[in-house]
């Protein structure tokens, strides 16, 4: 496969062309982002760390039935991937509060809720990403009554698939954000990136934060969380 032209270059990755017209290279960058990109940083080696994980976390989540656009990952921070239509929706699924959630609603941070609890974000950088509920999404025909539906569901069974999972490497799954895009036949299929861009780890032991709050609350060990993130990984998937 042949990686031409750029098509787009978003916060944490850039995308390619390639000679099929179905087909993309996501190519991951160094660059930290937090607060809608008001902070900003770059940490030598994140790209491949994050390629590694969310290749690793795309192919588990595959196994179990849940359809990506990953198609393999081609080296350190390259990903061929199919060509989606991404939905512009931030899906956040939590499972104990903390973040924007106990901000906005003072829940107190680090509650277990009672269920696990899915959010929409309209995926806009020029509003701040502002949340919105079932009837905006089908108001401004971001996504159908029934693709709601599946979005709603594909991001419970993802929980459910990486909770368990990462509760076996002694981390606590807080909470994540996914992105879902329209394939050519209009299936929805998991895009973007799993990661510590976008997942909250907790060590289950200790409580140490293993993800981007060590950026966005300058705790340092930025990189040296994402190692251990994919050590662990790596560990439980061999
Ligand atoms: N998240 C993300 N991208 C965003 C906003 C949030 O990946 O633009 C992830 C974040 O890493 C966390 C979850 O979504 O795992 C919930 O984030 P929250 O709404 O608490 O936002 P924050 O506190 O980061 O503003």
């Amino acid at each position: 496969m042949i990686k031409k032209e750029q098509i787009y270059e978003g916060k944490g990755k850039k995308l390619f062309a390639t000679d099929d017209e179905w087909t993309l290279i996501a190519e991951f960058k160094d660059d930290l982002t937090a607060f809608n990109a008001q902070k900003k940083a770059q940490e030598k080696g994140k790209g491949a760390l994050n390629a590694a994980i969310s290749a690793k976390l795309f192919a588990l989540i595959k196994q179990n039935g849940v359809e990506t656009h990953l198609i393999k990952r081609l080296d350190e921070t390259n990903h061929l991937i199919k060509k989606t239509r991404i939905i512009p929706i931030e899906v956040v699924a939590r499972n104990i509060a903390t973040g924007s959630l106990s901000k906005r609603l003072g829940i107190k941070e680090g509650t277990e809720l009672d269920f696990t609890l899915v959010e929409f974000y309209y995926k806009n950088d020029d509003l701040g990403d502002p949340i919105i509920n079932d009837e905006h999404v089908v108001l401004m025909k971001l996504a159908s009554e029934d693709e709601l539906k599946t979005l709603k569901t594909l991001a419970r069974k993802i929980n459910d698939i990486l909770r368990p999972f990462f509760r076996s490497v002694n981390l606590n799954l807080v909470d994540f954000k996914v992105e879902f895009g329209r394939d050519q036949n209009g299936q929805i299929l998991l895009a973007d990136e799993i990661s510590p861009d976008s997942c909250r780890f907790w060590d289950l032991t200790s409580g140490e934060k293993l993800d981007k709050d060590r950026f966005r609350q300058d705790l340092g060990g930025v990189k040296l969380a994402y190692e251990e993130v994919l050590k662990r990984i790596e560990g439980a998937l061999k």
